[in-house]
């Protein structure tokens, strides 16, 4: 039977949010909107959410599942590369399948309680992941990460194999490549990787412009990856051109145009600003992350004001938490000096279909519209705004979590 969705308030973006409406289901899609007092009780299945905001569930659009485990092993630090130096160094001490099963398990209750539908997992540990994901009926965008060591395995069999789980994820599962970043891989691996992406016809994702060092090191400046972390390495990474900023050099090489998620860019230059002008690419802000790891905010002013932006708690190695309700809350704070009109709102919408269109799902999902999946998401009210309430709500404010139609959590 279809159910009924009844709320108080429903949200749609930053427009004006609907009083006392319901949003129909119909297996897992939005079938319609309408008026509670136009219910026809007999032919749905009720649910209702009484005093509440009914939204789009939140997308996480960059998130690490499988590193819970590193922020109990982290010392203080005082330097992005001093924090690598660490992660690299607990990498390679840790391979333990079961310590990793259990930081997604963990990551996974934690997303979901804070309200997040979708996520953007970059997946390190050659898919220990997978399974726990599907078993959380969480959707999510899968970005396989790739290194110098690891390019090998991309090869046809790969690329087979992905197409199958593609296949039988119906909608629920989108495969991407993820070169972990520009500073980690040879110009001439990324560049396979990029080539092997388009044969493939798959999109990609990076970490870029995430620390000042990487700017430094793509413009021949001195930078403490090559004084500090390439020593460490098992081998130097060969980086054969440089460019002006990290996006113009990744902009070079892309030379079949792909669409690459651009994680962090919170060093943004100005030729950054034509490039993104001209390509859209889109980006994913980790706010947190980067105050964790000692550097800037991105550029609030821009980056709120651009189509393609979506919001990301980043792993637990470099934050606090993977709540998204947390990370929202920052955001707001912060964008408040930029925003003059509305901040919550704008916020909202990067939470939810900003991230949808980062993640390139914004056909499937991202608001609530007739024939778009059913993820939604319903918190008590606990402020006369809608938006502000749910920028105030907490894990237990969350009434309700649907995913693809399918309630994943009521209470
Ligand atoms: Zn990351």
């Amino acid at each position: 039977m279809r159910k009924a969705l009844k709320a108080k308030f429903i949200l749609f973006g930053d427009k004006e949010p609907l009083h006392d409406y319901s949003v129909i289901i119909n297996k897992e899609r939005i079938e319609k909107i309408v008026p509670n007092s136009e219910i026809d009780k007999s032919a749905y299945t009720v649910i209702n959410l009484g005093d509440s905001v009914l939204m789009p569930g939140f997308v996480n659009a960059h998130i690490h599942l499988e590193l819970n485990w590193v922020r109990k092993k982290l010392t203080s630090f005082n330097s992005f590369s001093s924090w690598l130096e660490q992660i690299i160094n607990l990498k390679k001490q840790n391979n333990n399948r079961e310590v990793i099963t259990q930081s997604v398990q963990q990551s996974l209750k934690e997303t979901i309680n804070s309200g997040v539908t979708t996520i953007g997992q970059i997946s390190s540990y050659s898919g220990l992941d997978f399974e726990e994901i599907v078993k959380s009926k969480i959707r999510t965008v899968y970005f396989f990460e790739i290194a110098n060591s690891t390019i090998s395995r991309i090869n046809q069999h790969f690329f087979k194999n992905l197409r199958s789980l593609n296949k039988k994820s119906n909608g629920m599962f989108a495969l991407k490549l993820f070169p972990h970043s520009i500073y980690s891989l040879d110009t001439v691996t990324l560049e396979e990787i990029l080539t092997k992406a388009h044969n493939e016809k798959i999109n990609l994702g990076i970490h870029l412009s995430e620390s000042k060092d990487e700017v430094r090191l793509i413009q021949k400046k001195k930078n403490a990856f090559e004084d500090v972390i390439f020593p460490i390495l098992e081998r130097r990474p060969r980086i054969k051109i440089r460019g002006n900023s990290p996006l113009s050099y990744l902009h070079k090489l892309n030379k079949y145009k792909s669409n690459i998620v651009l994680v962090h860019m919170n060093n943004l230059l100005k030729e950054d600003l034509k490039i993104l002008e001209k390509q859209k690419y889109p980006v994913v802000l980790c706010p947190r992350s980067n105050l964790f790891l000692n550097q800037k905010m991105a550029d609030l002013n821009f980056f709120l004001n651009y189509e393609k932006t979506g919001i990301g708690t980043d792993g637990l190695s470099s934050n606090f938490s993977i709540n998204f309700l947390d990370e929202i809350k920052f955001l707001y704070l912060h964008s408040k000096r930029f925003i003059k009109k509305n901040p919550e709102k704008i916020v909202l919408e990067k939470a939810t279909l900003g991230g949808a269109r980062a993640l390139g799902i914004d056909k499937l999902v991202g608001t609530i519209e007739k024939n778009k999946k059913a993820d939604l998401i319903a918190f008590r009210i606990k402020n006369n705004d809608p938006f502000m309430s749910v920028i105030d709500s907490n894990n237990n404010d969350l009434k309700l979590s649907i995913i693809n139609g399918e309630i994943i959590k009521s209470q």
